[in-house]
């Protein structure tokens, strides 16, 4: 369970008894296995990078963490996240790949890359903030629940990482961001990592985009009173939407369209989500 405070994720407490360092390359590969004494979600994992290391000569890397750090180590790290999130119950394998081969710690602030695969959510600027991991992995396999996806839609990119995530779980992805320099950033990491699969729109993601629905499931990534009618209106038969609803109180929800005019909602987990905007912001 998680109560409004703990979904937020940024307070996370700092008295940690798990670290993780750059001393994991001698453990032994990882699995998908549950681990024998599971990471509580939300635990006080701590890790740490070597950030006193040198900077690269170039000091013109796009992705400094990744300049500094071995690969290797993020790597790792990358595998207890998804060893964490199968514990806690995550179960599609699709997902935990997907999440197995993105470098979340590229979507964040360098100053914050070390905790990138903390279950946290992490301040991305402009208010807003990159979802927990355990979220955008319930909130993906949610809105797959098993089937294979051809379009999807996101509202709110934020820093395109659930974007990216659903490339490796979906044929197309549109992504609507209203915060135009999140939307630029975005862009140009989401170019970087070459996901021409991936599609960011500027705009006010409240309106769908008609223009490509129906869509097989559509994510939205920031909190409203209600579930724009919109959107569901662009869920392709059998889609499922998945979006926190609430206000200072907030669920997660997921609508599947079962028939035409036929819609079934299901109330999951308390979550805290950034409040869903109108209009777009230059
Ligand atoms: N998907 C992100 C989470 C981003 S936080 C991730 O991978 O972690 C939610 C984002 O929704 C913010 O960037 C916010 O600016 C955006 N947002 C809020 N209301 C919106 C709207 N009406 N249309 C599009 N984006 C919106």
């Amino acid at each position: 369970m998680h109560d409004a405070r703990r979904q937020k994720g940024g307070a996370t407490p700092a008295n940690s008894n798990t670290r993780l360092s750059t001393g994991l390359v001698q453990r032994a590969p990882a699995r998908l296995a549950p681990t024998p004494a599971p990471t509580p979600t939300n635990s006080n994992t701590r890790m740490s990078l070597g950030l006193g290391r040198p900077l690269a000569e170039s000091g013109a890397a796009p992705w400094p963490l990744a300049s500094r750090t071995p690969a290797i180590a993020e790597s790792r790290m990358r595998e207890r996240m998804v060893e964490r999130l199968h514990a806690e119950g995550i179960r599609d394998k699709r997902v935990l790949a997907a999440m197995l081969r993105m470098p979340r710690h590229m979507f964040v602030d360098e100053a914050l890359a070390s905790r990138a695969y903390e279950n946290a959510a992490l301040p991305i600027g402009y208010g807003q903030t990159i979802s927990q991991p355990r979220i955008v992995a319930r909130m993906i396999a949610t809105a797959r629940n098993g089937r294979e996806l051809g379009r999807v839609l996101e509202v709110g990119t934020g820093c395109g990482y659930q974007a990216a995530v659903l490339a490796g779980v979906a044929r197309e992805v549109y992504s609507i961001e209203r915060v135009r320099p999140l939307h630029e950033q975005a862009s140009a990491r989401l170019r970087m990592l070459r996901l021409p699969q991936v599609r960011l729109i500027l705009g006010d993601g409240t309106r769908g985009l008609p223009a490509f629905a129906p869509f097989d499931a559509i994510i939205v990534a920031a909190a409203g009173l209600h579930v724009p009618q919109a959107l569901l209106a662009q869920l392709a038969l059998s889609g499922r939407l998945v979006a926190p609803e609430g206000g200072a109180e907030q669920r997660l929800v997921v609508v599947e369209r079962v028939a035409a005019e036929r819609f079934v909602r299901t109330e999951l987990e308390a979550v805290r989500f950034v409040p869903l905007q109108t209009g777009v912001q230059l």
